[in-house]
Formats: structure tokens, C-alpha cells, sequence
């Protein structure tokens, strides 16, 4: 039996505190609507039995606007009610600008029109209406409105998403992500010793194997340097991860895994190519160390398939990915229940690290850090930070949480006026 660390507290009392009410004042007491047909409960959408819908504000408010402020890499969205209050969210990154068009293509006609309140019936009719064109776009555009609609939460409520959710506003420990397969060995040493003893950052992930390259390496023996340089010398001060971006076959996987273990390394992400579950399950049950990923999972029901058949021992799904905080939740409470943390994937300082660092508070199974890119000011991480402020400030190792209403952060008037706007209202 693998060891097993949640930042709080044991899965299982936290499961019946998420089930039963998040903040008290979420939930309702019914069955969620059509999930109960004839004799068997009909768990749509990745709903564990006993799931509750959300009913964060009361209902009686709609929809009537959505916009979006999109360049190639970055796009936000902002959903208005009836009423006058708004709420921003955000499309993941890259090809954002794709993902816009189909949000005012596929999404906005469904929207528009529905209650605010109902966000779990808005997301699956998102989904179910769009059975045609099933996940990628379809989710990255749905993860802007969902993610909008819980900060137009936040403003009513005028509380952090995280309180909405029933946790608490406190800072995460981080694990410093590097996203670089250029870095040689030394140099990933100094610049995690240096960022270590600057930041106070405790944990560190590095890249072996190639993308998706079928056994590849960035050039000959990279991988068995950096195992051997960075287990060597950073292990007995940090925890330490490896991530090979679905590189490897089962054979490759288990060698290299064993050889992680050897240098002191805990975590093992994406080790084989992200769609061959068997083979990610045959080095889960062939390694002692912890093996990771899902962050390019974005269909529910394969997400209950994984986690009911333990392919990972901690799952990473992405919130933006995936289609928005509440699908993330949903996702999370399924791994809760047997067992499996959660550590929702944010590989680049935009606003989904923000989610991330909200759904880490609120979730009854989170991991014991978050991931954060230590490119700090490099390729995206640069376009990203500036747009939305106060910026994400590491403290003695640890992300704060804004403890402002919704996600807690303003965005940045600047840098709306770059993007181009699309607009969806009722007529
Ligand atoms: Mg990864």
C-alpha cells in the first residue's frame, strides 16, 4: 500500500464534509436535478452517488451576457447577469483565440438565458448539447464561462471562491515546476539550489524523456544525468519529482522509474503516453514511488474509469482543461472516494494557477503542493502575469491566496485593450 499525503486531512471525513454542505450555505438537500431514473441513481458527468448540485446564490437571476477578450495564447471571459453583476474567468492558453470562437459559436446559445445559479446543469448542458464535438475546444471554452460564473459568485456573496467551496484561505505549499529540456544537468542544479534557498521552496520537478517521442531523449544520456546530477544533489533537501510528458513504453517507464528511486526522486508524472491507460497502470503497480498525471484527461467518464482501475496514485487533472472548477470538483470527489489525491494541474503562472490554488483549499483530497513554473518571467509566464493583478507571490515556499471576493484579482484594463473583443447577449 502506497503512502498517501493530503495537505488537511483524512479523505474520508473530508468527503462527507464536501458532500453534505461545503459552506452550509452551497448546497441544497435534494438530489441533483435528473440524476435519480427509475430504480439506480444515473450518475451523469462524473457525479459520485450522494453528489449534491451547487446552489451558491439564490436562484431568480439570468444570464444575459457573455464577452470575450481573447489574443493567440490568452483569452478572459466575462458573464453578466440581469442584475448588473459580472464575474471574469479564463479560457486556457494557446489557441485561446479558437477556443473563443467556439464559446460564442458552440456555448453562448445555451448559456444565455439560464440561471446563474444552476452551474451544474450549465456545464453538462454545455457538454451534452455539444455530444457532436466532443472535449478539447469545447472544454477550454466552457472552463472561461464556468470559471466566470464562480467569481460572479464570489461578487454576490462577496466571499473567496475557496470559502464557497468550504475551505479556507491560507497559503499552499508549492513544488517549483521546470518546464525545460534545453537546461543541462548543472544548470538545473544551481538554478533549483539558488531558488531553494531564495524562496524557500522545498520541492522541485525535472523533465526527462522527450514529448511524446516514443523512448526519445533531448540528446543521449540526458535522462540518466539528470536523475543521477539532480537526484545527487538536491534529495536529501527536497522532495523531488520527474515528469516524462507520455515518453515511454512500460519497459523504458519501470527502468527509469527504478532509477528515480534510486536517487531519492517521489513522484513520477505522465511516464507513458497519456491515452494508453493499461500501460500507465502496469507502472503504477510496477514502481513503489508515486505515479502521477491526467492533465490532458478532459472526459468525465474516462476520469471514473481511471480512478476506479487506480491508473495513477495522484491524479493531476487541469481545471481549464477540463472544462472549470466545478467539473474539477467533481473529478476530485471521485478520487476522494477511494482514496487518490488530487492535484489539479497549473503549468504556467495564469489564472488557472489561481484556480488551482482555490479548488487546493477546498478540496477534501488535495496533494502536498501545488505546482508552480519556475520560468518566472519566460515565453507565456511573461504574457500571462500581465494580465490580471495583484501578481501570485511565492512566501517562504508557499503561494498566497487572495482573500478578496472570487478569485480575488483584478484584471488589468491595459490589457483588455490588445485583445479582441466578441461579445454574445440576449436579443
Ligand atoms: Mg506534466
Amino acid at each position: 500500500m502506497k503512502r498517501r499525503s493530503f495537505i488537511r486531512n483524512s479523505a474520508s471525513a473530508a468527503l462527507l464534509t464536501a458532500m453534505a454542505g461545503c459552506d452550509p450555505s452551497t448546497r441544497q438537500t435534494g438530489d441533483s436535478p435528473g440524476a435519480v431514473t427509475g430504480k439506480l441513481p444515473y450518475l451523469h458527468q462524473g457525479r459520485i452517488e450522494g453528489y449534491r448540485d451547487f446552489n451558491v446564490i439564490d436562484r431568480g437571476l439570468t444570464i444575459n451576457k457573455i464577452e470575450t477578450f481573447s489574443t493567440q495564447n490568452i483569452a478572459l471571459v466575462r458573464v453578466t447577469a440581469d442584475s448588473g453583476d459580472t464575474g471574469w474567468g479564463q479560457i486556457s492558453t494557446y489557441n485561446s483565440d479558437i477556443a473563443a470562437t467556439i464559446l460564442h459559436r458552440n456555448l453562448a446559445q445555451i448559456v444565455l438565458g439560464m440561471d446563474p445559479a444552476a452551474i451544474d446543469e450549465i456545464v453538462d448542458e454545455c457538454i451534452e448539447r455539444n455530444l457532436k464535438y466532443p472535449w478539447s475546444y469545447v472544454n477550454r471554452a466552457l472552463g472561461g464561462i464556468d470559471t466566470a460564473i464562480w467569481d460572479l459568485y464570489g461578487q454576490i456573496r462577496q466571499k473567496p471562491v475557496c470559502e464557497l467551496l468550504g475551505g479556507s484561505v491560507t497559503p499552499v505549499p508549492v513544488y517549483g515546476s521546470s518546464m525545460s529540456r534545453t537546461i543541462k544537468p548543472d544548470e538545473e542544479v544551481a538554478r533549483m539550489t539558488r531558488i531553494r534557498d531564495e524562496m524557500g521552496i522545498k520541492a522541485f520537478k525535472f523533465r526527462i524523456g522527450k514529448e511524446a517521442s516514443r523512448n526519445g531523449d533531448a540528446w543521449e544520456n540526458r535522462t540518466e544525468d539528470m536523475i543521477s546530477t539532480v537526484g545527487g544533489a538536491l534529495s536529501a533537501s527536497c522532495s523531488l519529482l520527474a515528469d516524462a510528458n507520455s515518453c515511454y513504453t512500460p519497459d523504458r517507464a519501470i527502468h527509469y522509474g527504478r532509477m528515480l528511486e534510486e536517487f531519492g526522486v517521489q513522484q513520477f508524472e505522465e511516464p507513458c503516453p497519456y491515452w494508453e491507460t493499461d500501460w500507465i497502470r502496469e507502472v503504477t503497480g510496477a514502481l513503489g514511488m508515486d505515479v502521477s498525471g491526467g492533465e490532458q484527461d478532459n472526459d468525465i467518464a474516462r476520469w471514473r474509469s481511471m480512478i476506479n482501475s487506480h491508473t495513477f496514485d495522484i491524479i493531476q487533472p487541469d481545471p481549464l482543461y477540463l472544462g472549470g472548477i466545478t467539473r474539477t470538483w467533481r473529478t476530485a470527489l471521485m478520487a476522494s472516494k477511494v482514496g487518490i489525491p488530487c492535484i489539479p494541474h497549473s503549468a504556467n503562472h495564469g489564472m488557472v494557477t489561481l484556480f488551482t490554488l482555490h479548488l487546493m483549499r477546498a478540496i477534501p483530497n488535495p496533494g502536498k503542493y501545488l505546482e508552480f513554473s519556475i520560468e518566472f518571467e519566460e515565453g507565456i509566464n511573461h504574457e500571462v502575469r500581465s494580465m490580471y493583478g495583484p501578481a501570485l507571490e511565492i512566501e517562504d515556499g508557499k503561494l498566497n491566496l487572495p482573500a478578496e471576493p472570487g478569485w480575488g484579482v483584478t484584471v488589468n484594463p491595459e490589457w483588455l485593450l490588445k485583445a479582441d473583443y466578441q461579445a454574445s447577449e440576449l436579443g
